[in-house]
């Protein structure tokens, strides 16, 4: 049997480790061609010697001497750089491309990836939000196959007809039977928390995420729901959703990963533990299902599966996310933007909690209406918001430190 090669972009974050955890449970079914990271350097040297890949990417050179050090007398090659992110995506051997980096800067090589051909294993969920028109004409029109990783996304595609994803079709929701999309979402750990004791939040107790472990960024998103918000954009562009049909529930257990609604009233659902491993394992050789290494699902032993209506005063950023959504071109490459940069400065104890959505909402203001012809158009959006938002976090909170 020929072995599955495979490129892991953001190797050493949570989902490349995850990642590689159900590829080495499979030794006999892949070759990994290139890893990539940005800072862990010792952490991808050592994904190296246990996994062999052609090359390893990192994206400044002195880091790059350093890997290269680490792996001397092996056969990884090390490359560096943005080009090298995308050469590894394109490469002719490689079948598959896990799309695991964090934030807007994963969305070149998962483009180039999509303009490849490949099974693109979309984690990456920055790279939808920002650029999604762009993102799925690259994969109509060079015939790559895009697999969601996201769990919500994974559960949706699963529970969906698959005649919706063959190529060429409509992806005419109605036309499929389907009434809505239903995502749901754990609530994060601010869930029932007093609303008036929210400005005291910290960025420890922020990324301490009730049922996931995740990388710090889409943990602070979990907790302010934003990261609910940004799968509903991504929701829109991988199932040609209009916002009116995709619906957001609470869902504090995360046991049901999403599911999906049907014109009879039936209502499809994926249901797994929490554990990425679900719907990376069901990517990784789809059709074929294989083993990820979860614990079985109990339902007997969870007992319990309940269900609310999220509160838009608790979570602005998820009403954010749909505004964005609903005011269409550059409007959610803004909004990821500004996120990223809001998020990043929350983390460094630069700003309080509630300044992430107040900060999101003046820059969504402040640029309405920027042009989103192009890739070039929306990577400028992208630029503005992050010095937007850098402005607004400097006027309001600059003493804070
Ligand atoms: P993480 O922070 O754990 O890992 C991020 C990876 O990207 C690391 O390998 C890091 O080295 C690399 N990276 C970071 N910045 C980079 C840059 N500027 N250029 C190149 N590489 C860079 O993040 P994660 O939790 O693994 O999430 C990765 C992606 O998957 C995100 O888009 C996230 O939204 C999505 N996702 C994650 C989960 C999860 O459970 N962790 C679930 C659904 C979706
Ligand atoms: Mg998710």
């Amino acid at each position: 049997m020929t072995l599955h090669a495979l490129t892991i972009l953001g190797a050493t974050g949570t989902i490349g480790v995850n990642t590689l955890d159900v590829v080495a449970r499979h030794p006999d079914r892949f070759r990994i061609v290139a890893l990539t990271g940005q800072n862990q350097i010792e952490k991808l040297a050592q994904q190296c010697r246990q996994f062999n890949p052609r090359y390893a990417v990192v994206l400044e050179s002195d880091k790059a001497l350093a890997l290269q050090a680490m792996l001397a007398g092996t056969q990884t090659e090390v490359l560096v750089g943005m080009e090298a992110l995308e050469f590894v995506s394109s490469l002719p051997e490689v079948d598959s491309v896990m799309a695991a980096i964090v934030g807007a800067a994963g969305m070149r090589p998962a483009l180039a990836a999509a303009r490849a051909g490949k099974r693109v294993l979309l984690a990456n969920k920055e790279t939808l939000v920002m650029a999604g028109r762009f993102f799925m004409q690259a994969v109509h029109d060079h015939n790559a196959t895009l697999l969601p990783i996201d769990s919500e996304h994974n559960a949706v595609f699963q529970s969906m007809p698959a005649s919706f994803f063959r190529h060429g079709g409509d992806r005419d929701l109605t036309a499929h039977g389907v009434r809505r999309v239903l995502l749901t979402a754990s609530g994060g750990p601010f869930r029932t928390r007093e609303l008036d004791t929210l400005k005291d939040i910290t960025p420890e107790q922020a990324i301490a995420h009730p049922n996931w472990v995740m990388g710090k960024k889409i943990s602070v998103d979990s907790a302010t729901m934003m990261n609910k918000g940004l799968e509903v954009i991504e929701a829109h562009w991988l199932f040609n959703a209009p916002p009116a049909q995709i619906e957001v529930v609470i869902h504090p257990q995360s046991i049901v990963h999403s599911m999906v609604e049907y014109f009879d009233g039936s209502v499809l659902a994926q249901l797994s533990n929490p554990d990425m491993r679900t719907p990376i394992a069901h990517s990784l050789l789809y059709p074929e299902r294989i083993e990820a290494g979860v614990n079985w699902l109990d339902l007997a032993k969870i007992g319990t599966l309940t269900f609310e209506t999220p509160d838009l005063r608790r979570f602005p950023c998820l009403g954010l996310a749909y505004q964005a959504l609903a005011a269409g071109g550059a409007a959610p490459a803004m909004l990821n933007a500004a996120n990223e940069e809001v998020v990043a400065a929350f983390l460094d104890k630069q700003i309080p909690y509630l300044a992430i959505a107040a900060t999101l909402d003046a820059v969504l203001q402040r640029l309405a209406e920027q042009p989103a012809e192009s890739l070039a158009d929306l990577l400028a959006a992208d630029a503005a918001a992050r010095i937007t938002a850098r402005e607004l976090m400097a006027e309001n909170y600059a003493n804070r430190v």
